[in-house]
């Protein structure tokens, strides 16, 4: 089973987690708030904390992904009204002009939805794969104890470093 973290089972976590943010020293904060060493800070900064930033990122510009679809969309209506009134008004250039640019638009809307249906995935896999595949060795290690004592040392002893 892997360790709790003293750190984000901590009653204090945000301030915490605020400070880290902020640059403050493992020892100030350490100091500041029982129960933690600055080895925990550092092991939790560096993994979950971390992973919170990421996450964090990712939706942040999700959002700034999903205004500039917005912006392409309304613009793309914007020529296609004007498309439909030249074509009605019989105006032969500005029918052409605003063609061209419902093209583009269309594939700037292709090449936005294309980029978003991308990265999500990707994301996912990154973050999710090490404690399976780390479960998946220590259990093909399972026939060869030293091997395996070795390896979940070798983790734990990664972890605390941090
Ligand atoms: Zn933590």
């Amino acid at each position: 089973m892997p360790r709790r973290c003293t750190v984000c089972d901590h009653a204090s976590r945000d301030e915490i987690d605020r400070a880290l943010v902020a640059g403050e020293s493992f020892r100030d904060i350490a100091g500041r708030f029982a129960g933690l060493t600055p080895a925990s800070l550092h092991r939790h900064r560096g993994t979950h904390l971390a992973a919170i930033v990421r996450k964090a990122r990712e939706s942040d510009e999700a959002a700034r992904a999903g205004s500039v679809l917005d912006e392409v969309r309304s613009l793309h209506a914007r020529t296609l009204r004007i498309l439909a009134s030249a074509e009605a008004a019989g105006d032969a250039s500005t029918a052409l002009r605003a063609l061209r640019e419902a093209r583009g638009g269309l594939e700037l809307l292709a090449k936005l939805l294309g980029e978003l249906d991308e990265a999500p995935t990707v994301n996912v896999a990154v973050g999710s794969d090490w404690p399976v595949l780390r479960s998946t060795i220590l259990a093909a290690l399972e026939p060869f104890p030293d091997a395996r004592a070795a390896l979940s040392r070798a983790l734990a002893g990664d972890a605390d470093a941090r």
